[in-house]
């Protein structure tokens, strides 16, 4: 991509400071502009040293930015909208990382000035971490990052936020917004919700202790904690802006959770193990597509996967995410990542 001048990221915690981190490694912007509603977010990002300037107010990050980039909870999104939108540039991009993208549109939209192209986004990747310094710049090497333009979106805007994505290491779709909730409605807000309810479960279970559920837990259970233990806040506003889609999934899933049920109750061992199979088959290609990454968020060191070039002779380049300085940043920030804190 042609590098811009200014890269505005509003919200420092883990996506947004993995951009930073990432428009760095590819040295895609000449500023990068970062602003948090917390003081302390403030000053911890200072420390860490992933954006160029900082600012305790988001209208002054977004000045004269070619891309902004919401990172928040999406239940922050519609104020934020609201105050930054004035101090937008024209011509400028509007985006956003949420998880849910329907809820955005409806949120953001209303306050985007004319000439400023709103390209709402969301990439597929995270962890169970939260904070600046849970972000590390390869996060998104090799994960899938989907744009939901919004009706009359200008098809070059959409073009430059996809190369500035695919020059942050994603891979890219572009869907509709209400296919991406339901979409991610099935493959990850149905998982997390299962995740917390079934440690939930493990937690107020009278005749298991406590003690037991963790001694016991790399049976299975422990995987389920690991997702279990994703912010509560950003969680809380995925479910709250996904209703419709997660509902409908959750109706789904409930069906076919009876007939799990009266499987097992039936001792009928040959629906249970097409079942199993079948599952069995859907991981497999999970795996051989990369879309694994069993050490994620807590190796920080990925290796760095260039995006496809488009046409071109191949030019041999030093590997980005291998530089001396990215690891230093990495090891640096990984043993302070804290697990999300309730609030
Ligand atoms: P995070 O680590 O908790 O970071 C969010 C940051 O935004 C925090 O520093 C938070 O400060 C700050 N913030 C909250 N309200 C704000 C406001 N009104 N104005 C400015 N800053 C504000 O969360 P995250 O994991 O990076 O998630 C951010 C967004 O990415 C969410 O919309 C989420 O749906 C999306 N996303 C997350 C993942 C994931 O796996 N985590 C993956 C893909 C997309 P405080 O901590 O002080 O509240």
């Amino acid at each position: 991509m042609n590098r811009v001048k200014k890269v505005a990221i509003i919200g420092l915690g883990l996506i947004g400071s993995s951009i930073a981190h990432a428009v760095r490694r590819g040295n895609l912007a000449a500023e990068v502009a970062g602003h948090d509603a917390s003081a302390d977010v403030l000053a911890r990002a200072q420390v860490l040293d992933f954006c160029t300037s900082l600012h305790a107010d988001p209208a002054d990050a977004v000045q004269d930015a070619d891309i902004v980039i919401l990172c928040t909870p999406v239940g922050a999104y519609k104020a934020i909208a609201e105050q930054i939108a004035p101090h937008l540039k024209p011509g400028a991009i509007l985006s956003d990382v949420g998880s849910v993208k329907s809820a955005v549109i409806r949120d953001v939209g209303p306050f985007v000035p004319k000439g400023v192209h709103f390209i709402p986004a969301h990439p597929i990747a995270g962890t169970e971490f939260s904070g600046p310094e849970a972000g590390f710049a390869s996060l998104f090497d090799g994960r899938w990052t989907i744009l939901t333009p919004v009706r009359g979106s200008d098809p070059g805007a959409v073009e430059r936020l996809k190369d500035f994505w695919q020059a942050l290491g994603s891979q890219v779709d572009v869907m509709n917004a209400g296919h991406h909730d339901l979409v991610l409605a099935i493959t990850s807000h149905l998982p997390h919700l299962i995740a917390y309810n079934i440690v939930g479960t493990a937690h107020d279970l009278e005749k298991v202790t406590q003690g037991e559920v963790i001694k016991y837990s790399a049976s299975g259970f422990r995987d389920f904690t690991r997702i279990a233990a994703s912010d509560p806040t950003m969680w809380r506003d995925v479910f709250l802006n996904n209703r419709d889609a997660v509902l409908e999934v959750l109706g789904r899933f409930n069906e076919d959770l009876s007939q799990l049920q009266r499987a097992v109750r039936n001792g009928d061992g040959k629906t249970l193990f097409d079942w199993f199979t079948r599952t069995r088959a859907i991981r497999r290609a999970i795996v051989n597509t990369g879309q694994d990454v069993p050490s994620f968020g807590r190796l920080p060191f990925q290796v760095y996967i260039p995006p496809p070039k488009k046409g071109g002779a191949k030019k041999k380049k030093k590997k980005p995410g291998k530089t001396k300085k990215n690891k230093q940043v990495a090891r640096k920030a990984a043993p302070k990542t804290k697990k999300r804190r309730a609030r």
